[in-house]
């Protein structure tokens, strides 16, 4: 009796405990929308366990993912870095897919499966996604083994072109070797983000070899030390799908429809990255108060991400500078001076931390209906 007594009390309190906390994130669980015509699939399509040069067993990716709410995910063990293999022999290169497949079975996460080719550069690392069968791409040749992954119908992405271990000036740059993959279409996609790093060189590679836009955690430890979480939050690719499944996801990244997020910065094609801020920040309220013709409006953020925002509207504003900042999950408050009464404004902002090329941001624009 007093047991139990004690353990409702226990119950209260960690119930009203959680229920106060005020957070700057929704929650960990990952949250961006859906933007028109298309499902917004969360992925972190390059991750590592034990079964390469990881620390943990697959299960522990799956449950870090489903805690992360994300979609889907790939386990690409390295095929030629393989330093447990005294202590796990790995003759089946597909046992990290089929533990993870198995772990991932009653639940919402879709497993693709994939391999890391791992060479020195050129063409330094690469994954190979909706792969077959990985143990076939067993290749020495560092073109032929695009060539099978390609036979299988994989999605392929170079990794980390701007990792200093194989460029020491962190500058990634295309070789003779990387435009021939391009050329021969074996290679579709690259890395602009990758664990902790950003390149705007390689988000111009992306541009200007019609390269999809990739960003991965390439995790070998675990998510919430190398993240912070949940403060921060891994890396991951946004991939616009038509359905929420893995082909519909093979689909959207083969067409280049993904905006990658590392923590607050969003990067990605204007295409999909600019119905993808509109679609993050919501008009909540919007009001002229008592007599005055000063406008106030309320904007909420549905994503996990802050936003800060740079008025172009052409009004000034009554409590901000030009400079808007928006924390993942809240809402605020803007009062904006239209001079005379309006029934509909377009706020123009510049989103400063998306980015659609080097240097870049998009502008984007905020229908808002007066009450
Ligand atoms: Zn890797």
């Amino acid at each position: 009796m007093k047991f139990s007594f004690l353990l409702v009390c226990c119950i209260i309190t960690i119930y009203t405990h959680s229920q106060a906390g005020h957070s700057h994130r929704l929650e960990r669980s990952l949250k961006f929308p859906d933007i028109a015509g298309y499902k917004t699939m969360k992925c972190d399509l390059h991750q590592h366990t034990v079964f390469s040069d990881g620390q943990v067993w697959p299960n522990i990716r799956v449950q870090e993912s489903l805690k992360d709410g994300l979609d889907a995910i790939s386990l690409t063990e390295h095929l030629e870095w393989l330093p447990h293999k005294d202590d796990i022999p790995y003759p089946d290169r597909n046992r990290s897919y089929e533990i993870a497949l198995k772990e991932a079975e009653n639940h919402n996460l879709i497993i693709i499966r994939g391999s890391e080719i791992t060479r020195k550069m050129p063409p330094g690392h690469s994954n190979a996604i909706f792969i077959e069968d990985a143990n076939k791409l067993l290749i020495d040749d560092s073109i032929k083994v695009f060539q099978e992954a390609k036979r299988q119908k994989a999605f392929t992405f170079w990794n980390h072109p701007s990792w200093t271990s194989q460029r020491p000036d962190g500058i990634a740059t295309l070789t003779d070797m990387h435009r021939r993959l391009i050329r021969e279409g074996l290679l579709d996609g690259i890395e602009v983000v990758n664990e902790h790093s950003y390149s705007d060189e390689a988000l111009k590679i992306a541009l200007d070899n019609n390269l999809t836009i990739m960003g991965t955690s390439d995790i070998h430890g675990l998510i919430d030390w190398a993240h912070d979480v949940p403060y921060g939050h891994r890396p991951i690719t946004l991939v616009f799908a038509k359905t929420a499944t893995s082909e519909a996801i093979h689909e959207g990244l083969s067409n280049r429809r993904t905006v990658v997020v590392h923590n607050n910065l969003l990067i990605g094609r204007d295409e999909f990255l600019i119905p993808l801020v509109e679609a993050s920040l919501k008009i909540d309220t919007a009001y002229y108060a008592g007599k005055t013709d000063v406008l106030t409006v309320m904007i909420k953020n549905i994503t996990s991400s802050e936003f800060t925002l740079q008025n172009k509207s052409g009004y000034t504003l009554h409590e901000h500078s030009d400079l808007v900042t928006i924390k993942a999950g809240e809402q605020q408050k803007i009062m904006v001076k239209t001079v005379k009464r309006l029934t509909n404004v377009d706020l123009k902002f510049e989103a400063l931390n998306a980015v659609n090329a080097p240097g870049s941001h998009p502008v984007i624009t905020l229908k808002v209906k007066v009450q």
